[in-house]
C-alpha cells in the first residue's frame, strides 16, 4: 500500500494560535510548505506533514519582530549574535538600529544577516560607521564631518528590502547641543531623500523633547519612548505631554527599545492609565556593563503585560504593528495563508514573576513566556534543549 505524499513540510499542531494580525486567539493547527503559511484550520491531520511539532497546551504566534536591536556581531563591542540571543526568543525579524553607517553597513548586509539565519533589516545611522565612534569616543556626532546626508540617503537607496531608514540619536552624550538642531535636520533630510523613515533616540535629549517631535511625521519612530530620564513625555503634573500626545495622533511610532535603562516602570503605568500604549515593543538588546538588566522580547511581552497591557495587544506590538510600520504587513507579523512561514511556539509559565528597570522599581506579573520552538521559513531553526 503506497503513502499519500505529504503536502506539508511542517505542521504545528494543538496550539493555541494567538496572530492579532489576523484576529486570532484560538485553538488552530498551522501548516507550512515551500517556506510559506500554507493553511491554517481546526484540525490538519499530522501524516499530512513530514514533520509534525505537538504545540498542544501552548502559544503559538507569528516569529516576532524586534525593530530596534543591535546585531551587528563583530562589529565593535556593542553588537549581539543573533542566532544567540533573539533567535532562542522567538524572534524571527531583527532590525539593526543604526550600528552602522552608509560607510561600515556592507558586511551586516552580505556576511552577518546570512550568517544569523533571520530576517534582518537595518537602520542606517547619520554618521558615516554608526555607533562605532561612540565606543571608542563616547559619542559618535561630536565631530559632524562623519555626516554625508547625500551617501546616507544613496545607501538606503540602494538597498531596498534592507535598509529601512535613518537612525539618529538625539543623546546629551552623543552629539554636541549647539549641533543637535542641525543634525536632527541632517537626518531628517536623509530620510526623506531616501523615502524611508527616521528613528529617533528621545532619551535624554540634548535639546527638548516637542522639537525633536516637531520634524517626525507618520511613520517615523520614537525610540526609548518610555525612558525616565529628563525631558520624558510626562510633564511636571504626570501628564502625557500634549506635544507627544499630538505626535502619536498624526502616527508617529512610539517604540519602547527597553535596553534596561531606558524604560522606566514608573512611566509605563502612567502612560498606559493616560491611554498611551507603545506601538511596537522593542528591545534594543546589546551588550551593556554586566550590571544593566536586559530583556529579550518573549520577555518584554511578560513584562508589559504585567504592567497592564493584554496579552494580545503586547503581540500585536511585537508582530503586526512592526511589520506594519516597515511596510511589510503582506510578508511577516501574521500566520496568513501565503506569508512567510516565521512561528515562535511558546510556554506559558504562570507563576510569580518579577520584572525590574534601572531605576530599581519592580513590578510583578504572573505570566513569562518560554520559548519551545522558533520557526523561520517554515522549519524549525530553533528548538529549546531537552
Ligand atoms: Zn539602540
Amino acid at each position: 500500500m503506497t503513502q499519500a505524499p505529504q503536502k506539508f513540510d511542517l505542521l504545528l499542531k494543538g496550539g493555541t494560535l494567538l496572530d492579532p494580525g489576523q484576529g486570532i486567539h484560538l485553538l488552530r493547527d498551522v501548516a507550512f510548505s515551500g517556506g510559506r503559511v500554507a493553511e491554517v484550520a481546526e484540525h490538519i491531520a499530522g501524516d499530512l506533514a513530514l514533520d509534525v511539532l505537538d504545540a498542544k497546551g501552548k502559544l503559538v504566534t507569528p516569529g516576532l519582530i524586534d525593530v530596534h536591536g543591535h546585531y551587528y556581531h563583530g562589529n565593535g563591542a556593542l553588537s549581539v549574535d543573533a542566532r544567540r540571543s533573539a533567535l532562542p526568543a522567538g524572534v524571527t525579524t531583527v532590525v539593526d538600529a543604526g550600528s552602522a553607517g552608509w560607510a561600515n553597513y556592507g558586511a551586516l548586509r552580505d556576511y552577518v544577516a546570512p550568517a544569523s539565519g533571520l530576517r534582518m533589516l537595518a537602520f542606517l545611522h547619520i554618521g558615516a560607521i554608526g555607533l562605532v565612534t561612540s565606543q571608542v569616543l563616547k559619542g559618535e556626532l561630536h565631530d559632524t564631518r562623519v555626516i554625508d546626508v547625500d551617501r546616507t540617503a544613496q545607501h538606503v537607496l540602494d538597498n531596498p528590502g534592507f535598509a529601512v531608514g535613518v537612525k539618529v540619536r538625539m543623546f546629551i552624550n552623543s552629539i554636541a547641543y549647539w549641533d543637535a538642531q542641525q543634525v536632527l535636520r541632517q537626518a531628517r533630510a536623509a530620510a526623506d531623500q531616501s523615502k524611508t523613515r527616521l528613528m529617533v533616540h528621545v532619551s535624554n535629549p540634548p535639546i527638548p523633547l516637542p522639537e525633536i517631535l516637531d520634524v517626525m511625521g507618520s511613520g517615523d519612530v520614537v525610540t526609548h519612548v518610555y525612558n525616565g530620564n529628563q525631558e520624558h513625555i510626562l510633564d511636571a503634573q504626570g501628564k502625557v505631554r500634549p506635544e507627544v500626545r499630538a505626535a502619536m495622533d498624526r502616527g508617529v511610532v512610539m517604540d519602547v527599545a527597553h535596553a534596561g535603562i531606558h524604560c522606566d516602570i514608573g512611566i509605563v503605568r502612567e502612560a498606559l492609565a493616560q491611554g498611551f500604549p507603545p506601538t511596537t515593543i522593542s528591545t534594543d538588546i546589546h551588550h551593556g556593563p554586566a550590571e544593566r538588566v536586559l530583556y529579550q522580547l518573549n520577555d518584554l511581552i511578560g513584562k508589559f503585560v504585567a504592567l497592564g497591557l493584554s496579552l494580545d495587544d503586547a503581540v500585536a506590538a511585537t508582530t503586526a504593528s512592526p511589520a506594519q510600520i516597515l511596510g511589510l504587513a503582506d510578508e511577516i507579523g501574521s500566520l496568513r495563508v501565503g506569508m512567510a512561514g516565521d512561528a515562535a511556539v511558546f510556554d506559558r509559565d504562570e507563576g510569580d514573576h518579577t520584572w525590574q528597570d534601572a531605576a530599581g522599581n519592580m513590578v510583578k506579573g504572573s505570566l513569562k513566556l518560554h520559548t519551545f520552538a522558533t520557526v523561520r521559513d517554515g522549519a524549525v531553526l530553533w528548538r529549546r534543549p531537552e
